[in-house]
């Protein structure tokens, strides 16, 4: 066989250039300040592994082989992406101010400053400065919890689903767990009280049905093997019709009178109560203590506005016995979490100026005119062409809440509505997501709406770039 004729029947992914060449390319060295070798290295690999699998999946023909400039390109891609941080930021144009998928809340000024000043110092988490000795890393939290909350004592772990999981397994291990079928409810992330009540060794005893749950049910499924009585918010899910659930206070008055204590999971974690914005009045964690409830437990990261964290406060003895589990240490908050709380929680002294310095309170309640004048000034900074090919308007949108709080609830909000010409809002969407600036809007009765309830004012240019740029980006 010829030379030639033997070249021919090579596979033509013999062609596709080294790793070493790409390297040497001026797009990839480019980047040798920036990547260190490995990273550039890995790119080119990858690179050039995709083109040898799209040159398979065209029958292998030579004439159909990605470009070198091709192969380049989608190296320093990859390059650029490693080079991204890791979450990184995207603009929530979805409207949904407790957004799991987008990391829920965003912290106020104060709380970042806070992060950034004990991520960088050695602090004092654990010593006591006073006596040189050990001290609880919980004795920067606590008082002020304890202040707001009107509790004896508190404490915090690394979300409400570990709260949960350390006080069942505190109060109920081997023991019963009595609950409402109706409250035996799936929070997102498949987080499902029986299952968690299981893993924390706790024995589920329901009681009444999934409508209705009476008093009675309560008292006679408490006996000797009750470890405590269970009350749960039911959070994303609302029962509407013919329901009945025991109150608080009834439910308050069994556990003191059989002598088993009482655990609330209030979910969302409200300090304050938001009918002030007419949205319903979520379960307030003060009064639920101020009610007589032994222990509460919930989210630091919903409708307070701070970091990821489980606050549980309540009578004295519980929250200590709570400390001692061995479990807690696997469950700790960290310093970090500890710092943005702490920060957060000195903001709700002070209801003067907090709704504007905690960015979720500050969403939930700013008032429908300033969402609409944003989404008004969004649309004018687009290029008059842009605009009238995307069908671009200004429309009232009604969004949720967000975080399993406030099920029912509809927030008033508006919108920048675009209607792409040949219908691809899917295209659209993933364009937006996809950019340098990736927006999340939502798609609903074929328009895709950018919701500026959840978009501040400092993005609005970035938005009005990434939208013009998605826009170029259509067929
Ligand atoms: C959100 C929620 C949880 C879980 O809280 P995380 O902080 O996400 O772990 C538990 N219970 C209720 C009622 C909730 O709403």
């Amino acid at each position: 066989m010829s030379p030639a004729k033997r070249l021919k029947r090579l596979p033509p992914w013999r062609d596709l250039p080294s790793v070493g060449s790409l390297l040497e390319s001026a797009e990839l060295s480019s980047y040798r300040e920036r990547a260190p070798h490995e990273v550039l290295a890995e790119a080119a690999r990858q690179a050039i592994a995709a083109a040898r699998v799209s040159l398979r999946a065209r029958g292998g023909s030579r004439k159909e082989a990605p470009s070198r400039e091709a192969i380049v390109r989608d190296a320093a891609r990859r390059v650029e992406s490693e080079l991204l941080p890791s979450p990184r930021p995207v603009i929530n144009a979805t409207g949904i101010v407790i957004h799991t998928n987008l990391g829920r809340s965003v912290l106020s000024e104060e709380a970042i400053a806070a992060v950034v000043e004990t991520a960088r110092r050695y602090t004092n988490l654990e010593l006591d400065l006073e006596r040189g000795a050990r001290g609880s890393r919980m004795t920067h939290v606590e008082p002020i919890l304890t202040g707001l909350l009107g509790a004896e004592a508190a404490l915090v772990v690394n979300n409400n689903a570990a709260a949960m999981l350390l006080a069942l397994n505190t109060f109920a291990l081997g023991k019963e767990a009595v609950v409402s079928r109706g409250q035996l409810v799936e929070i997102g992330g498949s987080f499902r009280i029986p299952e968690i009540l299981e893993r924390a060794g706790a024995v589920l005893r329901e009681v009444g049905t999934t409508n209705k749950t009476r008093l009675r049910d309560y008292e006679r499924a408490i006996g000797p093997r009750t470890g405590l009585l269970l009350r749960v918010h039911p959070s994303n899910f609302a029962m509407v019709g013919f329901t009945e659930e025991v109150t608080r206070e009834a439910l308050v008055s069994l556990a003191r009178k059989k002598r088993v204590p009482l655990l609330e999971d209030i979910g969302s974690g409200a300090l304050i109560d938001f009918s002030r914005w007419g949205l319903p009045a979520e379960p307030v964690a003060r009064e639920a203590i101020e009610q007589g409830v032994s222990v509460v437990c919930f989210s630091g990261d919903k409708l307070l506005g701070g970091p990821q964290a489980g606050i549980l406060a309540g009578k004295r003895g519980l929250i200590a016995s709570l400390r001692k589990n061995p479990m807690a240490r696997a469950l700790r908050a960290d310093k970090l979490t500890l710092a943005a709380l702490v920060a957060t929680l000195r903001l709700y002294r002070d209801p003067a100026k907090l709704s504007a310095a905690v960015p979720t309170l500050r969403m939930l309640g700013e008032p429908q005119a300033a969402v609409r004048e944003r989404a008004n000034r969004l649309l004018h900074s687009l290029p008059a062409d842009r605009a009238s090919q995307s069908r671009a308007e200004v429309v009232a949108c009604t969004t949720e809440v967000g975080g399993g709080a406030m099920p029912l609830a509809r927030v008033p909000s508006y919108a920048l509505a675009l209607r792409p010409a040949r219908g691809k809002l899917e295209d659209l969407a993933r364009s937006l997501r996809t950019g340098p600036d990736p927006v999340i809007g939502r798609i609903e009765s074929g328009r895709l709406l950018l919701d500026l309830r959840t978009v501040d004012r400092d993005e609005l240019e970035k938005l009005a770039r990434a939208i013009v740029r998605a826009l170029e980006e259509e067929p």
